[in-house]
């Protein structure tokens, strides 16, 4: 697997447009520390513990959902050099999106806020899938953020909400799961 292997920025913005099998691009956003990298390794299969930090990484995968196959590129590159010029991409680029806090860090929530506006401004007439994932949900004693904070965040961003913790595995397959039916969704909603 050489799922780890960086990308320089060019490369990975102009691959996955794929005209035969769609391939969905979904992208990582959030604070530094939130978890992005923990998330993205583990949908990529990386074992825990490999030390992909220093750049971003592109995680290419199929996963079957609803016994269908879906190609998903995920895009964990936000930090990547901290570049306007990058971000800017990032917010043009995703097909859906995934913003992550973590629980522990109430900045790193009103962080994920911005970025759901910052998002809303780019994409204005898009409709597009995001998903807001509450990560370190395994971290109960350090817990600035409540789950009723964070749902009631997605009700007024409209969009879906989900706790993981990328430590214990938890609820990291559902969030995938859960971003391939969103996109599903939206196009099946924009086809009619
Ligand atoms: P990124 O900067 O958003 O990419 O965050 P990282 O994935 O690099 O994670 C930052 C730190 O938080 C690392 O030390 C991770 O091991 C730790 N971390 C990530 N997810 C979790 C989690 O769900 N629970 C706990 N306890 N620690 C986590
Ligand atoms: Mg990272």
């Amino acid at each position: 697997r050489d799922s780890c292997v960086s990308d320089s920025s060019d490369s990975v913005i102009s691959s996955g447009s794929d005209s035969e099998g769609q391939v969905y691009k979904v992208v990582l956003l959030g604070e530094h520390g939130v978890g992005k990298s923990s998330l993205a390794r583990i949908f990529g299969g990386v074992e825990d513990g490999h030390d992909c930090e220093e750049a971003g990484n592109t995680y290419d995968r199929s996963v079957v959902v609803d016994d269908e196959e879906a190609s998903i590129l995920l895009y964990d590159i936000w930090e990547q050099d901290n570049s306007q010029w990058l971000q800017d991409q990032c917010m043009r680029m995703g097909d859906a999106y995934i913003i992550v806090y973590s629980v522990t860090d109430k900045a790193s929530f009103e962080k994920a806020s911005e970025l759901r506006i910052q998002l809303r401004r780019a994409r204005q007439s898009e409709n597009i899938p995001i998903i807001l994932v509450g990560n370190k949900s395994d971290l109960v004693r350090s817990r600035e953020v409540s789950v009723d904070e964070g749902s009631a965040c997605a009700v007024v961003f409209d969009c879906k909400f989900i706790e993981t913790s990328a430590s214990l595995h938890h609820n990291v397959r559902d969030l995938f799961e859960g971003i391939v039916r969103q996109i599903r969704l939206r196009k099946d909603s924009k086809e009619e």
